[in-house]
């Protein structure tokens, strides 16, 4: 290895596990459900963004394993070429009738979604407004587009419209953007949407809505756009297939002619082969069953409103969620990491989460309670936070 190269690496590394800053991968013996094995450790998981517990139905199990038989293992070339199998026809179909619009493309992930929307319209001689906690694919995508990025407080509307105004008024820029997600996965909080298209009427602001955490949990499982009636005014309805949709993939949904404009010019469609015909069979068969029924979504916020509450009254500060994901904010980032080591060796399996994911001080474990988790489950998971809380000061 080149020695630049060795010092670089020995120096970042020291450093990172000094602050406690470095995250450990513990692989998986079992399926992402309420309960994983690691190392041969049965755990209760709140880790997941398996929500609906799709990951592992059966019905999306069926039909990945007829994809399989009739398609072989994978869509074989990029789509423009020859990749686009019906399967993936069918899955945007679907998404467009999920979402409500008029059309929609389908990419490998959410984050190469991003990737490949924003700078398909955007240039350098345009502003995207972002909020300061986007994902990071958002401001990965934004970078990408060279387009000016203008960062807004979080989800502070006065600074948005600030922001908008200046932008409009210095006359600098083409087109101008707002960008958020529909659900922060740090926090739980959702995106104030009717005052950002109203902000976006008024400065004539494309937007775009990311709503990885949003979809398959608002608006009874449609996401944050829907749950706002806003599909005629957000320009953007970006989502994932991975989390509540249990498989993998990214989405735009949309107007037609931006559908085809994004076939055409979004990098990652023209230069990435497509998801295979498993994962395209399966996120489409979810769809369908979440247009069906509400059943999942409504056991997945029943779940999510005990375990809050069972938090609460224990004494942790869980911050300002208003979906099921839960963050237990304890601060320092090291009795964090800790914190979440002793929930490890009682039997909970809750990821610490600390800077740079959020802001330095802010160290926390969040909680994905999911449709598939028990109240037995959560009930045990509760017990073992009250005794790790207790043992460790922090209650
Ligand atoms: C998770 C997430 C993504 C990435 O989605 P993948 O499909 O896992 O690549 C993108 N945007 C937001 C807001 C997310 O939360």
């Amino acid at each position: 290895m080149s020695a630049v190269l060795e010092q670089f690496l020995n120096e970042n590394l020291q450093e990172l596990k000094e602050k406690g800053l470095y995250n450990e991968i513990d692989p998986l013996e079992s399926p992402n459900g309420p309960v994983i094995t690691i190392k041969g450790k049965t755990l209760i998981n709140l880790s997941s963004n398996n929500y609906l517990g799709l990951a592992t139905d059966e019905r999306l199990k069926k039909v990945a394993m007829e994809a399989v038989a009739k398609y072989g293992v994978g869509a074989g070339a990029v789509r423009t070429i020859n990749g686009t199998l019906d399967l993936h026809v069918k899955l945007e179909e679907t998404i467009a009738k999920f979402k409500g619009t008029e059309a929609a493309i389908a990419y490998q992930s959410g984050f190469n979604c991003n990737m490949a929307a924003i700078s398909a319209v955007m240039d350098k001689n345009d502003a995207i407004l972002s909020d300061e906690l986007n994902h990071a694919s958002i401001i990965d995508g934004c970078r990408l587009s060279k387009a000016t990025i203008i960062r807004f407080n979080h989800s502070d509307m006065d600074d948005l419209r600030k922001k908008a105004k200046e932008a409009k008024e210095s006359g600098k820029y083409r087109k101008i953007m707002v960008i958020t997600d529909g659900v922060f996965s740090m926090d739980g909080d959702i995106a104030k949407l009717p005052e950002i298209v109203e902000i976006a009427k008024e400065f004539d602001l494309i937007v775009y809505v990311d709503d990885a955490h949003g979809s398959g949990v608002t608006g009874k499982g449609a996401g944050t756009v829907k749950h706002f009636g806003l599909e005629k005014e957000v320009d953007f309805q970006i989502g994932t297939l991975s989390k509540a949709i249990g498989v993998v993939g990214g989405y735009v949904a949309g107007k037609k002619n931006l559908i085809d404009w994004l076939k055409v010019r979004s990098r990652p469609f023209l230069f990435s082969t497509a998801v295979t015909p498993a994962d395209a069979a399966a996120a489409a068969k979810a769809i369908e069953i979440l247009m069906e029924s509400t059943e999942l979504n409504d056991r997945l916020w029943e779940n999510g409103r005990y375990l809050k509450q069972g938090l609460k009254d224990l004494g942790f500060d869980i911050g300002h969620s208003e979906t099921p994901i839960t963050p237990c904010i304890i601060g320092d980032e090291k009795l964090t990491q800790l914190f979440s080591k002793r929930l490890y060796e009682e039997g909970v399996y809750a990821k610490a989460i600390v800077y740079p994911t959020v802001p330095r001080g802010t160290g926390r474990v969040r909680n994905m309670p999911t449709a598939a988790h028990t109240k037995e489950m959560l009930d045990q998971a509760l017990s073992v936070y009250e005794k790790v809380g207790k043992e460790l000061g922090i209650l």
